[in-house]
């Protein structure tokens, strides 16, 4: 199942023909001219694997979410098959997660508060911090990361009574700028239930609040 399509905040992304040890060669190259630019030793040995270094970790591990192929394998649950508790009202999970920061290429860290109201479906906890993480690993905008994450839920589970709540800190605004060390930011997206519902709103918030100790 492929993420579905946002309007709200459109990806710039442009897809590419390269496999990924071609791209970490031209980006090698790219950040060696970088290096070399700003008056760094590439003979120096602690420098000299740098370049490929970043390369391998911007394509496999930090920008990995911006090739498709890397979206999770997300399956249902049957809601009768897997709980003896009774019926969900409301699903609420927690998922830390580090992007990057579009604008200036470092990172923004924080939590993804995701909640779902099941409709005889069940998502797989773990499935909801991959889907974070796979659309977190991409320069990103948070408002555009929130709703994603928002819009990928609602997809898989054929429903819009979906919310996302981000908090983040964005070390573009701590270590540079305005030099700001207690800045963080919240964006939150409210579908279905969660816009006409205030109570179902209240329970998020609430669960937020009891996630958050
Ligand atoms: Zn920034």
């Amino acid at each position: 199942m492929k993420k579905a399509a946002t309007t709200r905040y459109p990806s710039p992304i442009v897809s590419s023909v390269l496999s990924d040890e071609e791209k970490i060669e031209a980006i090698s190259a790219h950040f060696e001219g970088i290096m070399t630019t700003l008056g760094l030793d590439l003979t120096d040995a602690s420098l000299v694997q740098t370049p490929r270094r970043v390369a391998e970790m911007y394509v496999k591990e930090v920008f990995s979410g911006l090739d498709s192929k890397n979206f999770p394998d997300v399956g249902l649950f049957e809601e009768d098959h897997v709980s003896e508790a009774g019926h969900h009202s409301l699903v609420v999970t927690k998922c830390g997660f580090t992007s990057f920061c579009e604008h200036h290429f470092v990172p923004m860290m924080g939590v993804a508060f995701v909640a779902y109201i099941p409709r005889g479906k069940l998502l797989g906890l773990s499935k909801i911090h991959r889907i974070v993480r796979y659309f977190a690993k991409r320069p990103q905008l948070q408002e555009r990361l929130t709703s994603q994450i928002a819009d990928s839920l609602s997809h898989i589970l054929a429903s819009s009574d979906v919310a996302v709540s981000i908090q983040a800190q964005h070390l573009c605004v701590i270590a540079r700028g305005v030099h700001d060390e207690e800045s963080q930011t919240t964006t939150s997206y409210f579908g279905g239930a969660f816009t006409h519902d205030a109570a179902k709103r209240e329970e998020f918030f609430q669960a937020i609040q009891r996630l958050q100790k």
